[in-house]
């Protein structure tokens, strides 16, 4: 005889502690007059577990985040709820984007998530205004799309590479901030993740990309003139954040040193906006026991 035993469940130690949703969000929310680059990369702020703990509690965090998703689009089917999400994940190169990406998109249902990566501008994006292509990837109401990168590449790269005049991507932090409160008027919730990494971090994640053959396809020249450029960037992204944090939409800033702990801040960030909109299963507009009884008649055997 074979004995089954149950599928391991998880568990997080009882010495961890953790932030809670809500709680977290207040920790990491930018605060105007923050400084961006006195945000240590290495912290876990909210967490205070190691890895093997931040792992546990990412994985209990991401089935609350499938059930929640999963209530988010059957209140939209079922219960004319119009409310979608945008994960913006913005940072410099190797902070660990595309990771977050896979990892949220994983944990839900592929029906209930969109990813969209936006690279430098295609010819035809290019010949358009450039929220056009950030237009084009808002998610169906019920759906989390979540962004590798976005509009807030137009105001970095241009100022930091001088491809445009300054006025151009000047006159952008107030366009961004308009298209965002409207799309929280119409129901569409923009979270914003800027991702902070250590030079040192970033040295060693950029290394690997180069010397180890299945990273070598994600190396870039254009990385390593970015990296360079690296306090110029730093006072963008400060600005960036000064200027566009809304009450609308906030910006969270994420240490990101630690994958473990950036991963299962931001699957917590979301799982705090999905739990203010309080979703109760959609019932039925069905009598139960009508339909039990046309259940036992449509019984094919009874034919
Ligand atoms: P990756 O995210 O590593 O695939 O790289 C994408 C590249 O595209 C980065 O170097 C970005 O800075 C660049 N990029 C993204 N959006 C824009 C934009 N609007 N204008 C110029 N470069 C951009
Ligand atoms: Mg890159």
């Amino acid at each position: 005889m074979t004995i089954i035993e149950p599928a391991e469940v998880p568990r997080l130690a009882d010495n961890v502690e953790q932030a809670a949703p809500g709680e977290l969000a207040k920790l990491l929310e930018f605060r105007p007059g923050q400084s961006f680059a006195a945000v240590d990369a290495e912290s876990t702020p909210g967490f205070s577990g190691d890895k093997a703990d931040g792992r546990a509690a990412h994985d209990l965090d991401n089935a609350v985040l499938k059930d929640l998703q999963e209530r988010l689009f059957a209140n939209t089917k079922a219960g004319g709820l119009k409310r979608a999400f945008v994960l913006v994940l913005q940072g410099r190169d190797s902070s660990g984007k595309g990771g977050i990406v896979r990892h949220v998109a994983g944990a839900v249902s592929p029906h209930g998530v969109v990813t969209a990566a936006f690279g430098v501008p295609t010819e035809e994006e290019a010949a358009h205004h450039f929220l056009w292509r950030i237009y084009r990837k808002l998610p169906r109401f019920g759906t989390i799309a979540v962004f590798d990168r976005s509009h807030y590449e137009d105001i970095l790269v241009p100022r930091v590479r001088g491809l445009t005049p300054p006025r151009v991507w000047q006159e952008r932090y107030d366009v961004i901030n308009e298209f965002e409160e409207g799309l929280a008027e119409s129901g569409v919730d923009v979270i914003k993740v800027m991702l902070t990494i250590s030079p040192e971090k970033q040295a060693e994640r950029l290394r690997d990309r180069i010397v180890r053959i299945d990273k070598q396809w994600k190396h870039s020249r254009g990385d390593l003139e970015d990296r360079r450029d690296w306090d110029e960037y730093t006072e963008a992204f400060q600005d960036l954040l000064e200027r566009t944090s809304t009450e609308s939409a906030p910006w969270y800033v994420v240490p990101a040193d630690r994958k473990w702990y950036s991963r299962w801040a931001v699957v917590r960030l979301l799982i705090d906006r999905l739990q203010d909109l309080d979703l109760q299963w959609p019932r039925g507009t069905f009598d139960p026991e009508v339909e039990l009884a046309l259940l036992e008649k449509s019984d094919p055997r009874r034919r």
